[in-house]
């Protein structure tokens, strides 16, 4: 049951100074960080990343935008990582986002006004959707050298 996700801060969550608050987010929670770094990612490697999205209208916006400026990729660890991540993190488009999650805090627009602006829907983070995706991404984005193994006081006081 314990679990890792990739979270990446996208270039609109790092050009507006939210790195702290995001972040903060996933430590309050008690989830661990096993891996971080800044990224400055290329055409070729966000198209590896968003490979499954490569048929979709909104492909080459998307790309235009993950790779506009650099981004934070994070590796979460923590019981259902997965699921808690996406939960903390909200809906796809900020406008149905709750309130509480980092989407529904920090944006607001919906995906449909993005796709008639041409841009890439800015919705702050990437979290991986289901476990097989989050090993792919991990894999990508991350060597085992980057990734740490150690325990944190949640694990007395939260597990
Ligand atoms: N996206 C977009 N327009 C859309 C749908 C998605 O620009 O109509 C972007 C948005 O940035 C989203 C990303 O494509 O986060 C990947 O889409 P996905 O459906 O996988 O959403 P996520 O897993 O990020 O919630
Ligand atoms: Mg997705």
């Amino acid at each position: 049951m314990i679990e890792r996700s990739l979270v990446i801060i996208k270039p609109d969550g790092v050009k507006r100074c939210l790195v702290g608050e995001i972040i903060k987010r996933f430590e309050n929670a008690g989830l661990k960080i096993v891996g971080m770094k800044m990224v400055w990612a290329d055409k070729k490697f966000a198209e590896t990343h968003y490979k499954a999205h490569k048929s979709k209208p909104f492909f080459k916006e998307l790309v235009e935008f993950i790779t506009e400026g650099p981004v934070i990729a994070i590796v979460i660890e923590g019981v259902h990582a997965v699921d808690n991540v996406r939960r903390l993190i909200g809906s796809t488009s900020p406008h149905q986002a709750a309130p509480g999650t980092i989407r529904g805090d920090f944006a607001h627009i919906s995906m449909a006004y993005a796709s008639a602006k041409g841009l890439g829907g800015k919705n702050v983070v990437h979290a991986s959707g289901s476990k097989p995706e989050a090993e792919e991404e991990i894999k990508l984005w991350f060597t085992k050298q980057e990734l740490h193994s150690y325990k944190t006081v949640h694990e007395e006081h939260v597990f």
